[in-house]
Order: C-alpha cells, then sequence, then structure tokens
C-alpha cells in the first residue's frame, strides 16, 4: 500500500525521538528511503502548519555531509519526514570491536562532521542534538548529520523518552547551566565529546543527571571559572561548584597526537564566546597535517 500516492512501506526500521521510522521505496525514484513519522498531539493543530513551513526551510539545506529531506507532508494526522537511507551510524561504528579505527579514520570522520555543521551554521541553522547515532553512514562512507533542525521545530523531547539520556552527555555545558539564549557552539561542544570518543572508543562524559554531568565535565576539564567564562555565574542555574583543578588534558587521551588535542580543547572550551567555530576548526592544522583524512570509501566498515 502506497503512502502519498508514492511510497512503498517496507519494514520499520526503530522506533526515534519523535516517532517511528520505517524504510520504504520512493516509487518515483527507485530510491531506498527512510521515513520518519512524527506524531502531532491533538492540543497541537497549529504545529502541523509552523512545522511544515520551517520544514519547507530544511528541505533547502543541502549538502554532502547533511542527510537530505526529500520531502514532508502530512497524512493521518501524522507528519511523515522523508530522507536519504543510510546503511549504519557512527555509534554503531564506534561499538563495533571488530573495527580498528586509524588516527587517519577519526579525522576523517571528524572532517566530516565539521563540515556538515560549518555548512548549517553558515545558514543559521542549529542541530542541538548532535549524538553518535545521529551522525549516519552511508554506502560510500559519507557520514552525514541527520535530524538537523528538528529539536527547534519539534523541541527537544529529552525529559520524555528514556532512550533519549545519552544526548545528556553531549549537552554543553551552558545548556546544563539553564541557558535560554545559546548558539552554535552547543554544536561544536557535542562534536568535541564525540571527537573525544572516536579516539577512547567510550563515551567520554557519562552524566547519569545534569548535576552529575556537570560534575564529570569538571573533573575532566578542571572547574569552569568566571576568569575563563565571564558570563558563567549570570546563567539561570547557576551553582557554584567546589573547585578541582584539571589532570592533565594528555593523559585523558594517550592515543591523540598533539594537533588532536589542540584542537580537541579548544571544541571543549567553557565559554561558548572562545569555543572554536565549525569553519575555524576545519581550518585547524589537525586536518591538514600527517596523515591526512582517509577518503570515505577507504574507512572501515561493519562486516
Ligand atoms: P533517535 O531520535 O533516537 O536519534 P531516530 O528517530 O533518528 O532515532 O531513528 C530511529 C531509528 O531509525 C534508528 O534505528 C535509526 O538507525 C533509524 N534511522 C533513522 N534515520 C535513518 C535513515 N536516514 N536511514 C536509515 N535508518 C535511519
Amino acid at each position: 500500500k502506497k503512502v502519498a500516492d508514492r511510497y512503498l512501506k517496507r519494514e520499520v526500521l526503530g522506533e526515534g525521538t519523535y516517532g517511528v521510522v520505517y524504510k520504504a521505496i520512493d516509487t518515483k525514484t527507485g530510491q531506498t528511503v527512510a521515513i520518519k513519522k512524527i506524531r502531532l498531539g491533538k492540543q497541537k493543530e497549529g504545529v502541523n502548519f509552523t512545522a511544515l513551513r520551517e520544514i519547507k526551510l530544511l528541505k533547502e539545506l543541502k549538502d554532502p555531509n547533511i542527510i537530505e529531506l526529500i520531502d514532508a507532508f502530512p497524512h493521518k494526522g501524522n507528519l511523515h519526514l522523508v530522507f536519504e537511507f543510510m546503511e549504519t551510524d557512527l555509534e554503531t561504528v564506534i561499538r563495533n570491536t571488530n573495527i580498528f579505527l586509524s588516527p587517519a579514520d577519526i579525522k576523517s570522520y571528524m572532517q566530516m562532521t565539521l563540515k556538515g555543521l560549518a555548512f548549517c551554521h553558515k545558514k543559521w541553522v542549529l542541530h542541538r542534538d548532535m549524538k553518535p547515532n545521529n551522525l549516519l553512514i552511508g554506502p560510500n562512507g559519507q557520514l552525514k548529520l541527520a535530524d538537523f533542525g528538528l529539536a527547534r521545530i519539534f523541541g527537544s523531547p529529552d525529559r520524555k523518552f528514556t532512550h533519549q539520556v545519552f544526548a545528556r552527555w553531549y549537552r554543553a555545558p551552558e545548556l546544563l547551566f539553564g541557558a535560554k539564549q545559546y548558539g552554535s557552539g552547543v554544536d561544536i561542544w557535542a562534536a568535541g565529546c564525540i571527537f573525544a570518543e572516536l579516539l577512547n572508543r567510550r563515551p567520554f562524559l557519562q552524566g547519569t543527571s545534569d548535576m552529575d554531568q556537570l560534575g564529570k565535565i569538571f573533573a575532566a576539564l578542571g572547574t569552569a571559572t568566571p576568569s575563563q567564562w565571564p558570563d558563567l555565574a549570570y546563567l539561570p542555574d547557576y551553582v557554584e561548584y567546589q573547585y578541582v583543578a584539571a589532570p592533565p588534558f594528555r593523559s585523558l587521551f594517550p592515543t591523540a597526537s598533539d594537533d588532536a588535542l589542540d584542537l580537541l580543547l579548544k571544541m571543549l572550551t567553557y565559554d561558548p564566546k572562545a569555543r572554536i567555530t565549525a569553519q575555524q576548526a576545519l581550518e585547524h592544522r589537525y586536518f591538514s597535517s600527517a596523515p591526512l583524512p582517509t577518503v570515505p570509501d577507504k574507512l572501515p566498515r561493519p562486516a
């Protein structure tokens, strides 16, 4: 049975943040696609309209490192978003102990991640929910960012969905302190945490609550102080944490090169105004020094 006279439904791929995702064939192009069915509550009649308008803008976000939003339409009270189908994601790659990731492979994944971010940030679109399972990997090894802009349109349903707790590990300190105004720095922080996870093959800062997340951040990087981050004490949920000094950064990443560590530290800068931008990160010497990033189709893939 066709949906919207165009898509042939196949199996369910999983349950995501906003609803069920299923595989389908686009009969217009023959392409395999992933359709995200987004439940729209009854009381949210207006959301449909606003969301569709915003989604129109997301359709224009076309870049090799962004998942293409092919189509969007309401159907039986649900909003359907049609994306290009991707084989796997970075979380699966990181967790697969049979896959060896060389320094050049890690560099390639980071370069693709930052290219996708730089493109969207240039257009003033934030991701806001960066985590390894949102970095999808295609058949030719291309990494593409998924769910761009959806967090803003549909809200961050973090607290309502238990499977979403992992997103906390990638949350920037300004968000944990309740900042209402924030910028592209939140995506850079998350990308820094993903960089750290690629290096150590384990999530970097695994907080069990928002307070504990800040505790984990401060234990790794040293307590944030107003001298490093002047706006800190004015954040809505600011509380003083007991001062701890940072251990040598090097000791946290025994296998990383000096260039990798330098870039990572710049991505994990406390003050979002001082944090490196995606474009600056791409120009960092880490990406021009040896070893050069692995070409995507040479990246290791799950058997
Ligand atoms: P979450 O909100 O938890 O990040 P998603 O809604 O993005 O989850 O995805 C739910 C499931 O659908 C996951 O198993 C994911 O791998 C799969 N999925 C999402 N988007 C795609 C896609 N473009 N191609 C293939 N699988 C996808």
